[in-house]
């Protein structure tokens, strides 16, 4: 049987998706010649034929869409389980069970997470730096809990203008309003596992999905005050960090 160019391609390319592991060891045998070959061959031939490689290789992004995709969510979910896995795959919290991969969090014990990437390149960050200590797993309430204590802490520790107290003040009575609308408590469908009551253990849930839109709506504007004043309450489900991450599942299909 005699193959055309294409069809001979896309064998060889199949086949080596097939055989990962041929793949890396022949790319560490023929290291020295590959990066001479690139040097001799391909960079000139890229330089001349930049346009239309550009395009070609859009195009394979295109027709290969859903297979990228599948690729791209199992490297994410094998290199997550290896962080999680080395960190205990469990909330750290004492007393917490929560295991679920998609409710735990990479947490950095003494803040600073500004220094260190988030999601799949903390993942990598980790991996590459051989699990650093200064790290651990908590569950989306938990690690939520440790953020609000921080915080707390950081605002008793100054001294706040009139009106940022007065600001507070607003925020917490505007949230107390809206809670107050839902029992005041997670209201998560068949109920919440942690039975969590407090205002600022609550996420307002957009039911439709529609956050991000929302907020580019309201710019500056208070989300609070404009559920008040709109009487938007059918819109949101207030959601501890754990429930939310629960019901978002369905909308992240790597959250697994
Ligand atoms: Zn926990
Ligand atoms: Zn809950």
């Amino acid at each position: 049987m005699s193959w055309t160019k294409e069809q001979a391609k896309e064998n060889s390319r199949l086949w080596r998706i097939k055989n990962p592991e041929y793949n890396k060891q022949y790319a560490i045998d023929h290291k020295k010649e590959a990066t001479a070959y690139k040097i001799t061959y391909n960079k000139p031939y890229y330089i001349k034929n930049k346009v239309k490689i550009l395009e070609k290789s859009k195009q394979y992004v295109i027709i290969h869409r859903e297979e990228i995709l599948e690729k791209h969510k199992q490297k994410y979910i094998e290199l997550r389980e290896k962080v999680f896995d080395h960190y205990g795959h469990k909330c750290m919290w004492p007393g917490c069970d929560v295991i679920e991969s998609y409710m735990l969090e990479i947490d950095h014990i003494n803040g600073g997470s500004y220094k260190h990437y988030k999601g799949i390149k903390l993942y990598q960050w980790l991996v590459k730096n051989n699990f650093p200590e200064g790290f651990r797993l908590l569950c989306a309430n938990h690690n939520w809990e440790h953020k609000i204590n921080m915080q707390k802490e950081k605002w008793d520790s100054k001294s706040h203008s009139k009106a940022s107290e007065r600001n507070k003040k607003s925020c917490i009575e505007k949230k107390e309003i809206i809670f107050n609308n839902y029992d005041h408590k997670c209201n998560f469908p068949g109920g919440c596992k942690w039975n969590i009551k407090e205002s600022d253990m609550l996420h307002l849930h957009h039911k439709n999905n529609n956050g991000a839109e929302d907020r580019k709506n309201l710019g500056n504007k208070s989300i609070y005050k404009d559920i008040i004043n709109n009487n938007r309450y059918s819109e949101f489900l207030p959601l501890c960090p754990n429930c939310h991450e629960k019901i978002e599942k369905e909308n992240k299909s790597w959250a697994l």
